[in-house]
Formats: C-alpha cells, sequence, structure tokens
C-alpha cells in the first residue's frame, strides 16, 4: 500500500499497520503521530507539526535539548556518535 507523508506529501509504501519511512524528507509516518500531531512518539524525535515547520525551513529533524532530555525522562535509550566517540545513555 501507498500513502502520501504526512511532512511533504511524497508518496511512499506503508505496511499493514500502515507505518512506512519517507525517502524524500525521512519522515517516520504512523498513525499515532497523524493522530496526535504535536505529541512526540519515537523512533520520530519532533511531533508531525513541528516536522512540518521544519521541512519548510530546511531543518532537519533533530529535537531540541529539553526535547531530547524529555525522551530521556520517558526511558528511550540512544546511542550516537558524537566527535568520534560512540555515546549510549541507558535509562535506569
Ligand atoms: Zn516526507
Amino acid at each position: 500500500m501507498e500513502k502520501q507523508c504526512d511532512v511533504c506529501e511524497n508518496t511512499l509504501k506503508i505496511d499493514a499497520w500502515g507505518n512506512g519511512t519517507c525517502k524524500k524528507c525521512g519522515w517516520n509516518n504512523d498513525k499515532y503521530s497523524t493522530s496526535y500531531p504535536n505529541a512526540i512518539n519515537p523512533p520520530n524525535f519532533i511531533s508531525l507539526n513541528q516536522a512540518k515547520r521544519y521541512f519548510k525551513l530546511g531543518k532537519s529533524f533533530l529535537p531540541t535539548y529539553p526535547q531530547f532530555l524529555n525522551l530521556v525522562k520517558r526511558g528511550f535509550d540512544f546511542t550516537f556518535k558524537f566527535e568520534g566517540k560512540k555515546i549510549s545513555i541507558i535509562s535506569s
């Protein structure tokens, strides 16, 4: 099945649950984000409405520092590279 990306309106393939990643803008389309456009739910790290604003401005879909900390508080773990080092943040 296919649908239009909620952010950039590019056509993308979706799975049986209605989920699919847009190859044009990188947004992870899911029904949760469509139903709650101001909520943040991984794998997206910003809300749908924020992603729409960022896309128009040409900004990447990265969370603000407070949004990132909020995701850590909610129990999400992160691994990323910073200055060549692998860094993991794991909630305990
Ligand atoms: Zn898109």
